[in-house]
């Protein structure tokens, strides 16, 4: 038995100050991320501090046309919302492609962004992992490797993000609002979770007693069209191999603009900038679409068991990129 202390405070500023009192202190939102990781033994926080109370859960139209998430919307809430489905369909989709029903009527907007890898070493308290305890070593380096990152990846960490929810708001470049010991602040979604270097036990720029109070979109992009595809080893109810959330605009049979980005392939949902860059002002062809998907993958750097990852995930975005383009061909 790990005793510690519970608190649900009911404001947002009253949980940031009992946590940032406290180095040991961690929030609670759904638990069904972290209420693992206490029973797993991979975290002993001293004080839970309950949000569920003090985050808004409402979903809102900002003044420009953009929305706002409270931190508090439970993921199945935020994916049937009327708004989300009409306006941001790419974001509903990635969330209905995560998790199971149930999950997802505890989990929240602001836990799922901060949810943990799912890396095997690291919820294995028996193994060396630089992630849970800085310095002990990398089991997944020499290990089990097939969901280990093939982008952006160090010698300290490996691991790969695991949320779905993520790769949409990266696509569509959202913000995420934050509250900490020192004010609010405001995190474009593309830099929010860190790539693994010397810290892997990092997982985001936060810092400890910053809480996310809400996630902001900017408006729609008109005519564009979006959709989130996901790979897994079974239908529902597993993690991504690889996952692409995509919005591109098309005129005269070219690409106007493209935004795309990949799950399972980084410590972060990873933005392919680079196909985004090849995409911009190509006709719609599947050459343009392998010379994309290739141009982001250069830099791919595969172990033992993960080079599978490099074709699954060309040919899953130039799926997509056929997909979104049928009727412009
Ligand atoms: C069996 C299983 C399958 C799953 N499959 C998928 C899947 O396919 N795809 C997917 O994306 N996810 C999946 N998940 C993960 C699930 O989406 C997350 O567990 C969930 O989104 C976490 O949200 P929560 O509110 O329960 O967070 P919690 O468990 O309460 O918290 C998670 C972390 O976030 C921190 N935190 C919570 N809220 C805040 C906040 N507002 N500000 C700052 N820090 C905060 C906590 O301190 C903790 O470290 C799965 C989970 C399980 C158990
Ligand atoms: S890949 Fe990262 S999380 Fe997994 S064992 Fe290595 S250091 Fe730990």
């Amino acid at each position: 038995m790990r005793p510690f202390e519970y608190t649900r405070p009911a404001r947002a500023a009253e949980a940031v100050a009992a946590v940032t009192a406290d180095p040991g202190a961690r929030y609670l939102a759904g638990g069904t991320n972290l209420v693992d990781h206490l029973k797993l033994g991979l975290t002993a926080p001293t004080a839970l501090v309950d949000v569920r109370d003090a985050l808004d859960d409402t979903v809102r139209t900002l003044a420009d046309g953009g929305t706002s998430i409270g931190a508090g919307v439970p993921n199945s809430d935020l994916a049937a919302h009327p708004e989300i489905r009409r306006r941001y369909p790419v974001l509903s989709a990635a969330l209905l492609a995560g998790a199971s029903g149930q999950l997802r009527n505890m989990a929240t907007t602001g836990g799922n962004l901060l949810q943990r890898t799912r890396c095997v070493y690291f919820q294995d308290v028996t193994t060396p992992c630089n992630k849970r305890e800085p310095g002990s070593g990398c089991s997944a380096l020499e290990g089990h490797g097939r969901d280990n990152a093939v982008l952006g990846a160090s010698e300290f960490c490996v691991a790969t993000h695991p949320s779905d929810m993520a790769v949409a708001l990266c696509a569509l470049d959202a913000r995420v609002r934050v509250l900490g010991p020192d004010g609010e602040r405001t995190i474009p979604v593309n830099g929010f979770h860190r790539l693994p270097g010397a810290t892997p036990e990092r997982d985001t720029v936060l810092s400890h007693g910053e809480l996310v109070t809400a996630v902001e979109l900017p408006p729609p992009v008109p005519g564009a069209r979006s959709t989130y595809r996901k790979v897994r080893e079974r239908a529902s109810y597993a993690f991504a191999l690889v996952s692409v959330a995509a919005l591109v605009q098309v005129r005269d049979s070219q690409f106007v603009d493209a935004r795309i980005a990949f799950g399972g392939l980084a410590h972060a949902p990873w933005r392919a900038r680079r196909a985004e860059e090849v995409l911009r002002g190509r006709p719609v062809t599947e050459e343009s679409f392998q010379v994309a998907a290739d141009a982001e993958l250069a830099e791919a750097r595969t172990g033992r068991d993960n080079s599978y990852k490099v074709p699954l995930t060309v040919n899953t975005l130039a799926s997509v990129l056929r997909e979104l383009t049928e009727e412009d061909r």
